[in-house]
């Protein structure tokens, strides 16, 4: 019997995708291209040879860390992040492998947990920063909330007070509990707290330089303390929410007795990079191996921020009254 084919793909929907899969052709194609140009090599085996690189993954699947972690492994000497304070402050930076790399994760996501028999089976140290506002309840991250008509990167300009509003007039409060979570609960992070190095990303994820004083210090103060209280965790890590920073907050951090901040801040450190703006690369939870070599090495986020001149996630903050 003869089908009646079904109706033919309609246009409008092709010409929006078909850009779409070009752009990302073109993408895989650059990273390609990149990685096979000797650009890499040189960023690796020259500029990253005496840097302690610090790399930033979110939420990746178990089958993911399992191609990109022996790969990194391969070739860098992966170190954990309290090695590198360590090394900082009793001024033995000698004592760092060269090609040193740091591999963290922001948020606390539920799917972290997967990465344990991963982590324990190539006894990787990483790093973990979590949001204890978040973790161990059905909250959810306020950006993977979708706005009707503001972009995150228009609530991230917002202040914390306009932004809450915005996100409150749309039916997300930070305080909702919604069907599923989103972060690990408190069983998952006592089972995995002894093979990864737990750390804090804040209470709710805010974007610190719009936070009012009150409202950073809570942040920044009460993280601490609530995952050393009821999770028993030593807390001296803070990875800023999104990268961003002010002034105020690196002092709130400092009163608050962190030893290092973290951002995303493009480059490599040093023992002689200041430790509460240590910089990160991101490697935007890739399975591909070009795009990991090119973001890993720094190449891509060199070119992307021209020379590195464009700070954490594009605009240097000021902190709100
Ligand atoms: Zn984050």
């Amino acid at each position: 019997m003869y089908i009646q084919p079904s109706n033919p793909p309609n246009l409008p929907t092709l010409q929006i995708i078909k850009p779409l899969t070009d752009r990302i052709t073109m993408k895989k194609l650059l990273y390609k291209l990149l990685r096979y140009s000797g650009l890499v090599f040189i960023f690796r085996e020259i500029i990253q040879r005496n840097k302690v690189t610090l790399l930033l993954y979110h939420d990746i699947s178990r089958e993911t860390a399992e191609k990109t972690f022996p790969w990194l492994a391969k070739r860098y000497n992966i170190i954990g992040l309290n090695d590198f304070i360590a090394a900082c402050k009793n001024g033995n930076g000698n004592s760092l492998p060269q090609k040193a790399l740091v591999i963290t994760f922001d948020d606390g996501h539920a799917g972290n947990y997967k990465l344990l028999p991963v982590v324990q089976r190539m006894g990787l140290p990483v790093t973990i920063f979590l949001c204890a506002g978040i973790i161990n309840t059905n909250r959810h991250y306020w950006f993977t909330y979708r706005h009707p008509s503001l972009s995150k990167s228009a609530l991230k300009r917002a202040s914390n007070r306009d932004r809450l509003k915005m996100l409150r007039n749309v039916g997300f409060t930070p305080d909702r509990e919604f069907q599923t979570p989103q972060a690990m609960n408190r069983q998952q992070i006592l089972d995995i707290k002894n093979h990864f190095d737990l750390q804090a990303h804040t209470m709710s994820h805010p974007c610190l330089p719009r936070c009012t004083g009150a409202e950073a210090r809570e942040e920044i103060f009460s993280s601490k303390e609530v995952l050393e209280k009821e999770y028993g965790l030593k807390i001296d890590s803070i990875a800023y929410p999104n990268g961003d920073y002010s002034d105020r907050d690196i002092a709130l951090a400092k009163e608050a007795g962190y030893q290092c901040g973290i951002t995303v801040d493009f480059g490599y450190n040093t023992p002689n990079t200041d430790l509460f703006r240590l910089k990160r690369l991101s490697v935007n939870d890739t399975a591909n191996l070009d795009e990991l070599a090119v973001k890993a090495s720094g190449v891509w986020q060199f070119f992307k921020t021209r020379n590195g001149r464009k700070q954490g996630y594009g605009w240097n903050a000021r902190a709100e009254n």
